[in-house]
């Protein structure tokens, strides 16, 4: 076997990240893009086919009987299909977006199989898409939301405790977007399986830097957003078990959902149709379908092995620099790090690295309790990663934070 130069190494990973760096128009300018986490660049092939499909196949789907209106109606199918076989689910609904799709669940799966009193468990850092939907369904439907522990690197604590006779739900991140953590969801999933618990897995940060297959990992409900999978702004999906689905209740009413209406009743659509009311995000759909062939054709295992590649280097060079404090170091890290520079705050400096064009995430990340609970700061700065990412942009990041933590502490 030829044993590769560390020079051959670093060439490789960098005609790597080049290539792939080349399809995406918004690397022509200058920029330093490590806020994946929050949404993905968008390659060439998305933005041409939303473009085209405006330009010369645009009508509307599920209505016209005219081949235009056909022939949209099937491409637009023909991506559920996709999005189906890439996940290994079983039924998708093309939602808003994660949080949208998480508010479909906590509405209408509570409206019909849970009863006041049972309770639902969530972790203590949760996005807040994965905290306050399920706040309001407790509200509305008398429902007792439970939280099992973090420590201080974000790593669940003694979970199992957590499930009581009560719990009938539990709804979890499959990646962290505060502490980076990979929750051990398949085996969460089968302890829950084995009580007769059901489980939501939010993939926000997971669909498109792992690979998932959710036949192996079981979960009733998956969900995620399109424009962090690099497709289109607007477009999430839930996939859930049909069995499931079926029983229950539409969560938005009009056009499209239905199957016969009368002045003082309606029937409704099976699923997914029942889910999706109204004129849906045709042309994101068309979009995430190149999203999704994109992906595809570079493979997720290499997508994931590349990027871990790239957070370890992320993590290595953040943690040589003097005054910066990485917040969490979980057993197994996805494609972030979290951190902030002693003494200064973190919206000045993601201004100072604005400055130099570099894209970080401040703030609070929309996760206030994992702040609270766990970062315990109510501010923090986060870089992440994703398939253009490159060495030289994490070393930009660690120079400029460098200049940034020397002069302001
Ligand atoms: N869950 C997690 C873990 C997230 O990171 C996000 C997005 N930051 C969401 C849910 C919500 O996604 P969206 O805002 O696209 O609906």
């Amino acid at each position: 076997m030829r044993v590769l130069s560390v020079f051959s190494i670093v060439k490789l990973r960098l005609s790597v990240s080049e290539e792939i760096r080349s399809q995406f128009p918004i690397f022509e300018r200058d920029i330093v893009y490590l806020d994946t986490a929050a949404t993905a660049q968008k390659p060439k092939c998305v933005i041409e086919a939303i473009s085209h499909f405006y330009a010369h196949e645009y009508a509307t789907v599920h209505r016209g009987v005219y081949s235009l209106a056909q022939k949209a109606g099937a491409r637009y199918e023909g991506v559920r299909e996709q999005v189906r076989t890439f996940f290994s689910g079983d039924q998708v609904i093309f939602t808003r977006g994660a949080t949208d799709a998480i508010n479909l669940v906590a509405t209408s799966f509570c409206q019909a199989f849970l009863e006041p009193g049972d309770e639902i468990l969530l972790s203590a850092g949760e996005h807040h898409s994965n905290l306050v939907p399920w706040q309001m369904a407790a509200e509305r439907f008398g429902l007792v939301l439970k939280f099992a522990s973090l420590d201080a690197n974000g790593d669940l604590v003694d979970f199992k405790a957590c499930l009581t006779e009560k719990t009938r739900l539990v709804a979890l991140p499959h990646i962290s977007n505060t502490t980076g953590a990979i929750h051990p969801v398949e085996e969460i999933i089968a302890l829950c399986q084995k009580r007769g618990i059901y489980t939501l897995i939010d993939g926000a940060q997971s669909a498109a830097h792992l690979p998932i297959n959710l036949e192996k990992m079981g979960c009733d409900f998956f969900v995620a957003s399109v424009h962090k999978l690099y497709g289109p702004t607007g477009l999430g999906f839930l996939i859930g078990k049909k069995e499931l689905l079926e029983k229950m209740p539409p969560f938005a009413g009009g056009g499209d959902m239905i199957d016969e209406v009368d002045l003082d009743h309606s029937s409704y659509a099976l699923p997914p149709l029942r889910f999706e009311a109204g004129t849906p995000m045709i042309a994101q759909v068309i979009g995430f379908g190149a999203a999704l062939d994109f992906l595809q054709s570079i493979g997720m295992e290499k997508i994931a092995a590349r990027e871990s590649q790239l957070t370890d280097y992320l993590v290595e060079t953040l943690s040589k620099i003097e005054n910066i404090k990485i917040t969490t170091n979980p057993k197994r890290r996805g494609g972030l790090v979290t951190f902030v520079v002693e003494g200064a705050h973190s919206l000045d400096v993601a201004a100072l690295l604005d400055a130099r064009g570099i894209c970080v995430r401040s703030g609070h990340l929309c996760a206030q309790t994992a702040l609270d609970q766990v970062h315990n700061a109510s501010s923090v700065l986060r870089a992440s990663v994703g398939i253009y990412t490159s060495e030289a942009d994490i070393d930009r990041l660690g120079v400029a934070l460098h200049e940034i933590a020397l002069a302001l502490t």
